[in-house]
């Protein structure tokens, strides 16, 4: 089976759809992801920012987890560290009659995300470990939640399991962490991508389905035009093809289809005339030999009676023989095959001789036949060229009156040879004049049957020169004569 024009269109369509569809979801997806983990991000920054100022405030062997300095008077007390890391000066010994509880204490409880706790995400968690990774406070942390595998050399942000966690350096060292749950949030992400997704497959099945009756409506005229033509048959050859329905595009293609199918129609029709005309032309001379035939048979008579009924025969015999002579010219030249001999020839000696052949008839009803004949070479069939120079000069003879004239002239016209047959006959009537050529077709019927013509004589004139690659006409009007001309390309010079 041959490919299908429908499902490549649609296989196109869907391919291209799905992957605009699914480009397009995927990078919604990752853009709402993104977003909403930055706003994750940011809190346990702030979070950590927070702590980390708080463990500014500690003193450093609290966070180094060092022995505390001695207090001042004490040996080795010293006033700071000199020589030792920056870090924050230790707080203010509190005022003597401060009753709150001691600073260590004080420090550890203000060691808290900043801001009040109900605005705090539920389930945040924190911790902090000192350098020596000693817990110095952890708040919500998750049962198996111990410090970070290793201290983070810059701040790193991840999952782990359903939770979002920052781990950062503190001030000596010191670890900080801070976590949230992110379940919600990734469960919604998961349901964001299953809208997603669900309406990425709704969107592809309503284009998909939409391609689908698309590409229908573009095949099913071609179909429409398919069925119409296969229906258009020898005896359904006036069907034609809609080309109001279908579209632009088809529309010519219905135009070209039904122009051929008109031609057709035409030829078909020509086709069924010529074999009715030819039967009908066939019959005539069949029933004059057939009812002498009988007339002769039906009695005894004089041996001069027998003789008059075979002459009527041959004579219809005679008829037939042309009439099948020229319905073979015809065919032949309907083949192509019409005058294939082609050599150069003088055609003004042809044209001679033809006039010649026909001196005879010309005498007979005393019309005379004039020549004008300027050389001229054409390539051709001189036979089949000679026929229609004879069946133009006979008909000049024939439909003329006694004392009438005939003249044939030759002349060069550019590369062209100019034949004209001119007579002083009763012309031809000007509806009848596009039709002359045409098979069977007599101007006036009764005259040129009596005249023996059989109707093919122009037909195949006209047969003949356009296979030669030339053109024949006629020139006539009534009263007054009529003029047959015929042009033919010269021959190329040089070539004898
Ligand atoms: P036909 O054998 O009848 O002469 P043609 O094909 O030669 O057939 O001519 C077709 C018809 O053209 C003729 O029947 C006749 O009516 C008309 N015709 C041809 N030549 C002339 C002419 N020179 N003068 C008037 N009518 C002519």
């Amino acid at each position: 089976m041959g490919k299908s024009i429908r499902v490549r269109l649609l296989a196109w369509y869907a391919a291209v759809l799905t992957a605009v569809v699914g480009g397009f979801a995927g990078l919604l997806y990752y853009e709402v992801r993104a977003a909403r983990l930055a706003e994750i991000d940011a809190q346990l920054e702030a979070t950590a920012a927070g702590l980390d100022a708080a463990l500014r405030l500690f003193p450093r062997h609290e966070l180094t987890g060092d022995a505390p300095p001695p207090k001042k008077g004490e040996p080795g007390g010293k006033k700071g560290e000199p020589g030792g890391k920056k870090g924050p000066p230790p707080p203010k010994p509190p005022p003597p009659d401060f009753a709150g509880p001691p600073p260590r204490e004080h420090l550890i409880a203000s060691l808290d995300p900043p801001g009040p706790p109900e605005a705090r995400p539920r389930g945040m968690y924190f911790g902090v470990w000192r350098a020596d990774w000693t817990a110095l406070k952890l708040s919500g942390l998750p049962g198996d939640r111990g410090p970070p595998a290793a201290p983070p050399g810059r701040p790193t942000i991840a999952f782990r399991g359903p939770n979002r966690e920052l781990a950062v350096l503190g001030p000596e060292e010191s670890v900080i962490l801070v976590g949230r749950p992110a379940g919600d949030v990734l469960a919604g992400l998961r349901t964001f991508a299953l809208q997603l997704a669900a309406t990425g497959l709704g969107v592809l099945a309503v284009g998909l389905t939409g391609g689908w009756w698309i590409a229908r409506r573009i095949v099913r005229p071609i179909r429409a035009i398919a069925d119409t033509a296969s229906r258009i048959s020898a005896t359904h050859l006036s069907e034609r093809i809609d080309d109001t329905r279908v579209d632009a595009e088809l529309a010519d293609l219905a135009r070209v289809l039904n122009d051929t199918f008109e031609r057709l129609e035409q030829a078909f029709e020509r086709q069924a005339r010529f074999t009715a005309d030819a039967s009908h032309e066939l019959r005539t001379p069949l029933t004059v030999i057939r009812s002498q035939a009988e007339l002769a048979l039906s009695r005894v008579r004089e041996p001069v009676e027998y003789q008059e009924a075979l002459r009527t025969c041959l004579r219809a015999a005679a008829r037939m023989t042309d009439l099948v002579d020229g319905l073979l010219t015809l065919a032949r030249a309907d083949a192509g095959l019409a005058g294939t001999r082609r050599v150069r020839l003088e055609w003004h000696r042809v044209v001679a001789d033809a006039v010649d052949l026909c001196r005879p008839l010309a005498d007979e009803r005393k019309v005379r036949v004039t020549t004008k004949l300027d050389p001229a070479a054409v390539v051709g069939d001189a036979p089949a060229l000679a026929r229609v120079v004879a069946n133009l000069v006979a008909n000049g003879v024939q439909y003329n009156h006694p004392g009438g004239e005939v003249r044939v002239h030759l002349a060069v016209d550019g590369d062209e040879s100019l034949l004209t047959v001119e007579d002083t006959g009763p012309g031809i009537p000007a509806e009848d004049q596009p039709h002359l050529f045409e098979r069977f077709y007599r101007a006036d019927k009764a005259r040129s049957r009596a005249t023996g013509g059989t109707g093919l004589g122009l037909a195949i004139a006209r047969a003949v020169v356009e296979s030669h690659g030339g053109a024949v006409g006629v020139k006539s009007e009534p009263g007054r004569g009529s003029t047959f001309w015929v042009r033919l390309p010269l021959a190329p010079p040089g070539r004898v």
